[in-house]
């Protein structure tokens, strides 16, 4: 630590957590403010005013000037609006720094300029954030000096969600009462509330700042719009948990110190597949905190990044034919007493209560395979899912070899007698240590991955909020287990309708469970028989939003209205058509600025030099003059191209916003951007490289 000091002392440092509130709050205070966090309900306004109080006096003390109520609409990033904490003058020109209950609980920032998919016309521009009191407050440290941020959720005047917030916090109520139910009629009589954990694992890559500033489309937008790849690329897997170099190590101890201090248990590290890109998983949490802390996790590493003279891209797809970045959503519910509803036990075909779980999770992911596909849509994502490269865009779901059996066998005879056992590893080394094999090896190509006592879902697109799908989750688990307590509670029989609808889920669904390998052709096709959707881009999934299916799903459970989905739709297809008009766009204006004059000065050399060569009473000019012509040629293929990209994405802008609009942007403008790309990598492999304008794939990757 820079200051010699052990991560048990810095770890939380910053933040407003119980042990600060213990310490700080009056005794009655704080037990008000405990019991809200567990159970729900209001903070009355003077318990409220005096958290306030001292929330501010602390973060006085870290050197904080400043509070803002952080949120997270619905653009992707976070937001905020900072107000100092001081009064105004008094007579004498004295300030006081002041914080009330009611400026912690509620804010109102002008929600018209955030997107709202017409839930709320610019005329009636209220928009709340509520304070989340269960994600702690914290001071963040950044060029503007200390500010306290308080996790808030951002809602309309008619408390219409604009966030992502506020269908997360209504998903884990859904899950946590259909938990409850499920529990009790197994006996459970303890567990007061049960809750999502979810631990995400963030990719990223990072490279070089001054390389990345010479890049106008990394810039812009977060990915480079044109590239080959070098003639090194990923095939020799030596990245992959490689020693991590000085420079990259460097940065990620101050990430993680950061990280610390801001109670982020950041706990894993390493390089992954793609040269330059790495990973860091925390040490998962509960559903909401996890959120707001990825959200911390992105923003640290880029300002990290930048301190350490590099840059962090958190896009899905920085480069093309180079290994994309994703997140993996590690989820599981478990009591407030410590039980995972997830963990099969030794023994898991015995385990009744589990293979209800196990069997109503597959009914949930088989019935909602489309929102779940959704839910890990983005624009950048778009390059990895159902695109050229694999994993395809189908949800299936990977047991391993033990808990396949378990199902086999209920699926063909009604029970399962046995589970199959982890055996002994042996290494053929004396001195290593025996140790006994988990019964179920893994299957890095399954989207959706049981993992032990959690299921890993591997979709999801690395700059992307993981709120999303973890609001799919847990709705669709709370209705299969709503259904299924339903037919319980009615039974005058337990045992045996316990019996009839484990065999029968595992049955109904068994179409959902997939071991193979999910990159291979052979599955997209095995998939198609089976009958599992395979939804190709974000365009094709955002419909899933406002089926009749999901309206009653997200309606019955609280989460969404239909009008919220139908604007979440909105927002969403306006989203797309923007990023690609603003990639569009950064495409026309680097080819015809910049890359356009480089190759046309490069083929006016070969030109003079095939003039110097004939000049001096030589023929031998055959090399150049292939160049030139296959140069000409490509330069021809990209100068057409180029003005039917000009062409097609002034069309698209002009189009009303909407569906129809984003459909346009998905299968015109993104075509004729890959058609303009082509020839210019062509040429870029040509061209000779002190001529070519901005750093090349090579450069970024392997230079970092
Ligand atoms: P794996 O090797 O299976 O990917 P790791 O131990 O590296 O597992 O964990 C990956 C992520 O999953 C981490 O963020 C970890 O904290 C999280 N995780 C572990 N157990 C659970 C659980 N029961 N529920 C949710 N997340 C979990
Ligand atoms: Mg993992």
């Amino acid at each position: 630590m820079s200051e010699n000091k052990k991560v048990s002392e810095i770890f939380g440092e910053y933040v407003f957590n119980d042990s600060v509130m213990k310490e700080r709050l009056p005794k009655k205070a704080y037990q008000k403010l405990r019991q809200v966090m567990a159970e729900g309900g209001e903070l009355d306004p003077a318990t409220a005013d005096i958290i306030a109080h001292e929330m501010k006096e602390w973060a006085i003390e870290q050197g904080a000037t400043h509070y803002t109520h952080w949120f997270q609409p619905l653009t992707g990033v976070t937001a905020e609006k900072h107000d100092s904490f001081i009064t105004a003058p008094d007579d004498e020109g004295h300030v006081l720094m002041s914080f009330s209950g009611k400026e912690l609980i509620k804010g109102e920032p002008d929600a018209s300029s955030f997107p709202s998919g017409g839930l709320r016309a610019t005329c009636e521009a209220r928009g709340y954030t509520a304070w989340d009191c269960t994600s702690y407050a914290f001071v963040r440290h950044d060029a503007a000096g200390a500010t306290l941020c308080i996790p808030t959720a951002f809602c309309s005047y008619t408390g219409e969600a604009l966030d992502q917030k506020t269908p997360l916090l209504r998903s884990m109520q859904a899950v946590n009462e259909q938990s409850l139910r499920l529990l009790r009629l197994f006996g459970n009589t303890t567990s007061k509330k049960v809750i999502p954990s979810v631990g995400p694992e963030q990719e990223y890559f990072l490279v070089d700042r001054e390389k990345y500033l010479k890049r106008k489309d990394l810039i812009y937008t977060g990915r480079t719009l044109f590239g080959s790849m070098p003639a090194k690329g990923q095939e020799m897997d030596d990245h992959y948990f490689g020693a991590i170099r000085p420079r990259i190590a460097a940065f990620m101890k101050d990430v993680n110190e950061e990280l610390w201090k801001m109670g982020v248990p950041a706990k894993t590290q390493h390089n992954e597949v793609a040269p330059a890109q790495h990973e860091l998983a925390p040490i998962y949490e509960t559903c909401n905190i996890a959120v707001d802390h990825n959200h911390l996790v992105m923003e640290v590493l880029k300002k990290k990044a930048n301190e350490h003279g590099l840059q962090c891209l958190l896009h899905e797809k920085p480069f093309d034919g180079v290994n994309g970045s994703g997140k993996h959503n590690n989820w599981s519910i478990t009591t407030d007493d410590g039980i995972n509803m997830l963990d099969p036990g030794k023994t898991p075909h015995e385990n009744l209560q589990f293979l209800l779980v196990l069997t109503c999770i597959l009914k949930a992911v088989d019935r909602h395979a489309d929102l779940i596909r959704e839910s890990a849509s983005n624009v950048g994502n778009d390059h990895r899912l159902g695109a050229n490269e694999a994993p395809p865009a189908i949800i299936s779901v990977f047991l391993g070899n033990q808990l396949d059996d378990v199902i086999g066998q209920l699926c063909s005879t009604g029970v399962a007698t046995h589970s199959l056992e982890g055996e002994v590893l042996d290494t053929g080394v004396d001195i290593l240590p025996e140790f006994m094999k988990d019964a179920t090896d893994r299957n890095r190509t399954s989207p959706f991955a049981f993992t032990g006592n959690k299921f890993e879902f591997r979709m999801v697109g690395s700059q992307d909020s993981i709120s999303m799908p973890n609001v799919v989750l847990n709705t669709i688990v709370a209705e299969a287990f709503k259904e299924a307590c339903d037919e319980l509670e009615a039974s005058e029989d337990f045992d045996g309708t316990l019996h009839d609808l484990i065999k029968r889920q595992a049955i109904e669904h068994q179409r959902i469970i997939f071991n193979g390998d999910g990159y291979s052709e052979g599955w997209v096709e095995e998939a198609e028989r089976r009958g599992l959707p395979n939804i190709h881009s974000m365009v094709d999934a955002i419909p899933t939003l406002t089926t009749d299916k999901a309206i009653k799903l997200f309606e019955e459970f609280g989460v969404f209205t239909k009008a919220e989905l139908e604007s979440r739709a909105e927002v969403l297809y306006e989203n797309y058509a923007k990023s690609i008009n603003i990639e569009a766009r950064a495409m026309i204006n680097i080819s015809s600025k910049t890359l356009i004059p480089a190759i046309i000065k490069y083929i006016t050399s070969l030109a003079d030099s095939i003039n110097s060569v004939k000049a001096a009473g030589c023929d031998a000019v055959s090399v150049q003059t292939d160049l030139l012509n296959e140069s000409s040629a490509l330069l021809t293929e990209a100068r057409d191209a180029l003005a039917m990209l000009e062409e097609v994405t002034d069309k698209g802008k002009a189009m009303a916003e909407g569906r129809e609009q984003a459909v346009y942007y998905h299968d015109v403008v993104f075509e004729a951007m890959a058609a303009l790309r082509a020839p210019i990598d062509k040429l870029e492999i040509i061209v000779d490289k002190k001529m070519w304008p901005f750093p090349s794939y090579g450069d970024l990757i392997y230079e970092v």
